[in-house]
């Protein structure tokens, strides 16, 4: 059989034909197994512990702790950033440090808690010595577990902070500037590229703070609308 809808047909009028049978012998409940679905939360806690003293790519030799990710395994929202600075790195934590402390400022601004309606994670989980960027190898070792993390969680939307998070995300050499202020699809999620908080204190220019708050209402827009259809 050539035709996949063909075979889909057969499949679904054979199943229609046990169901009338087992109709016409006074069946009434139709007893499905259930699917053992992990519990979010379990499943992060999982794929965290299996990364404590990764050593996929060179970044294990810089960083002190794996800064893996943070806040509810629930969220509808999930924030990426780049990779652990020296606060993160010290705590454990993805975007505690000053660019953090303006993320979790910038979320309240349109209504996110930090803690209670997003997770955070980053491109590499590792701190880049020196705070350089991540290199194409070390990005390559560790984007299937960020890719894991967004699999777990399922958010609605995702905001990429930044050129890094938003370039492998969306899997593009544009530049920010130009990414910015548009909606990509992103796995089953709606992506919604905006500045780094770390750019916005290097730059306090109005206009780089004005086109993130932009952002950021455009992200909670389709928060909105996409969280409020949803069947969980
Ligand atoms: N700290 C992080 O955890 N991520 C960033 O992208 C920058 C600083």
């Amino acid at each position: 059989m050539d035709d996949p809808r063909e075979a889909v047909g057969l499949a679904l009028r054979g199943l229609a034909d046990t169901l009338r049978h087992h109709r016409d012998l006074g069946l009434r409940d139709l007893t499905l197994a259930s699917v053992p679905f992990p519990d979010p939360a379990d499943a992060l806690r999982l794929q965290e512990q299996a990364r404590q003293g990764c050593q996929l790519c060179k970044l294990c030799k810089s960083r002190t702790n794996v800064a893996f990710g943070s806040g509810s395994a629930r969220a509808r929202l999930v924030v990426v950033g780049e990779g652990p600075g020296e606060e993160e790195d010290k705590q454990g934590v993805p975007l505690v440090g000053r660019a953090g402390q303006l993320l979790t400022r910038m979320l309240a601004s349109v209504g996110f808690d930090r803690e209670r309606d997003c997770y955070i994670a980053n491109v590499v989980k590792c701190r880049p010595e020196r705070n350089r960027n991540p290199e194409p190898d070390e990005v390559a070792a560790c984007s299937p577990f960020l890719m894991a993390q967004i699999d777990t969680v399922r958010p609605v939307v995702v905001l990429a902070l930044g050129n890094f998070a938003a370039q492998t995300l969306i899997g593009t050499k544009e530049g920010i500037t130009r990414l910015r202020g548009k909606t990509y699809s992103y796995r089953s999620s709606v992506l919604v590229p905006t500045f780094h908080p770390a750019f916005l204190l290097r730059n306090p220019g109005q206009e780089f703070k004005r086109m993130a708050w932009d952002d950021l209402k455009l992200a909670r827009r389709e928060y909105d609308r996409l969280a409020g259809s949803e069947a969980r």
